[in-house]
C-alpha cells in the first residue's frame, strides 16, 4: 500500500464531483454504458480519481460487454483492496468490493468470471478513474524531432531580472542566464561583473516559432529595458550590463533592426535609442546558482498588460530580497509601453 490519503467528508465533497462523491465515498454505481471509459482504448494508466494512485493499466482492460470499464488485474495487488461486505479484507470471492488502497475510495467490484490470465473481472466505475496517457519513447522522439525550436539572445542588464518576463510567455520553452558578446572563454560571474571581459549578462531563449514569433520576443525585450543608455541598465552600471540584441541569422537581424526603428519613430523616447544589434557569438551559460534566480529569491512578478493576442507581459516589480538588482523604474518604462500598446504600438 502506498501512503494513505485521509480527508474529511467535506474535503472530498470539494474535491470530487457529486457523482464521484456518490460513487467513491457512498459506494454508488454509475449507470452502465454512461461512463467515459466504458469504450476507451488508449494506451496508458487509469488512476484513482480521488488520490491519483495508479490502479489499472490499459493493457489489462478488456471488453466485457457489461457497460463498465473491465480489467483482468490491477497495476499491483497492493494498489487495491478487496473487501467483502463489512467483514474486512479477504481473499477474492465471487463478488467483492474493490477499493483504492491509498484513499479508500470505492471503485467497483471484482468477479471471478473474467478472461485469462487471471480469470478475474474488475468491474470499475469510470467516475472513480482518471486516465493518463503513456507516451512511449519512440513517440516522444518523433514528437521532439517534429517540434522545431529556435533561439533568441538578448541582453537587458542584470540577467536575474530578464528571465522572468520571457519564461511565462506561451511558446517559450526555456530561458537560460549567461554571458556573451566578449572574448574571454568560459567566463565566471566574478570576471564578467568586474568588467573587462567584454561580455555582457544575457539570456538565451529557446522558443517554438509556431507559438510565439521572434517579433513578439523583441516587443517584450524592448518593454523590459531602457533603450536610451549604452553602458548600463537601471542601477547596474558598466559595459557588462549593456543592453543588446544578439541576432543568430539574417532574418533575426532584419526583424531586430526594424523593431528598433519602429520604436525610435514611435516617439516614445525623446532621446535616441542606442541599444546595439549585433551578431551573436558564443553564449556561455552562467553558473547554476544564477539560473531561475528570481524564483529562488522570491521576486514578485506582476502581470502588467496583455495585448490583443493574449500574450502576457510581465515585469519584475522591484521587490527584492538579497541583491542590488532592483529596477526602480521598470514600472514607468513598462507603463509607458502599456500606453503604447493600447495605441497600437
Ligand atoms: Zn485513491
Amino acid at each position: 500500500m502506498t501512503e494513505n490519503v485521509v480527508k474529511t467528508e467535506a474535503e472530498w465533497k470539494t474535491l470530487l464531483t457529486s457523482e464521484q462523491f456518490h460513487i467513491m465515498r457512498e459506494k454508488g454505481t454509475e449507470r452502465a454504458f454512461t461512463g467515459q471509459y466504458a469504450k476507451h482504448h488508449d494506451h496508458g494508466v487509469y488512476r484513482c480519481a480521488g488520490c491519483a494512485q495508479d490502479l489499472f493499466y490499459s493493457k489489462a482492460k478488456f471488453e466485457s460487454g457489461t457497460g463498465w470499464p473491465s480489467f483482468t488485474a490491477p497495476v499491483a495487488p497492493e494498489n487495491v483492496l478487496s473487501l467483502s461486505d463489512g467483514s474486512g479484507i479477504i481473499n477474492i470471492v465471487a463478488r467483492t468490493e474493490v477499493l483504492c488502497s491509498s484513499c479508500g475510495a470505492h471503485l467497483g467490484h471484482v468477479f471471478s468470471d473474467g478472461p485469462e490470465p487471471t480469470g478475474l473481472r474488475y468491474c470499475i466505475n469510470s467516475a472513480a478513474l482518471q486516465f493518463a496517457a503513456i507516451v512511449d519513447d519512440r513517440t516522444k522522439l518523433a514528437q521532439a524531432s517534429a517540434g522545431k525550436t529556435e533561439k533568441a539572445i538578448f541582453a537587458g542588464g542584470c540577467f536575474w531580472c530578464m528571465e522572468a518576463p520571457f519564461e511565462k510567455l506561451p511558446g517559450v520553452i526555456s530561458v537560460v542566464s549567461g554571458y556573451t558578446g566578449g572574448i574571454k572563454k568560459n567566463p565566471s560571474y566574478e570576471e564578467v561583473s568586474s568588467g573587462g571581459t567584454g561580455h555582457t549578462e544575457a539570456i538565451e531563449i529557446t522558443f517554438d516559432p509556431d507559438t510565439i514569433s521572434y517579433e513578439k520576443l523583441l516587443n517584450v525585450f524592448w518593454m523590459n529595458i531602457d533603450p536610451t543608455v549604452a553602458d548600463r541598465q537601471f542601477v547596474d552600471v558598466g559595459y557588462q550590463y549593456r543592453a543588446a540584441v544578439f541576432y543568430l541569422d539574417d532574418a533575426q537581424k532584419r526583424l531586430a533592426e526594424a523593431s528598433r526603428e519602429k520604436l525610435q519613430k514611435s516617439g516614445r523616447f525623446t532621446q535616441p535609442i542606442v541599444t546595439e544589434i549585433r551578431q551573436a557569438s558564443v553564449f556561455y551559460p552562467a553558473e547554476e546558482y544564477h539560473q531561475d534566480y528570481y524564483k529562488k529569491n522570491r521576486y514578485v512578478i506582476n502581470t502588467i498588460a496583455m495585448d490583443q493576442e493574449g500574450i502576457n507581459f510581465w515585469t519584475v516589480s522591484g521587490v527584492k530580497t538579497a541583491n542590488n538588482c532592483d529596477r526602480p523604474f521598470t514600472y514607468s518604462v513598462c507603463n509607458h509601453y502599456v500606453v503604447a500598446l493600447k495605441d497600437g504600438w
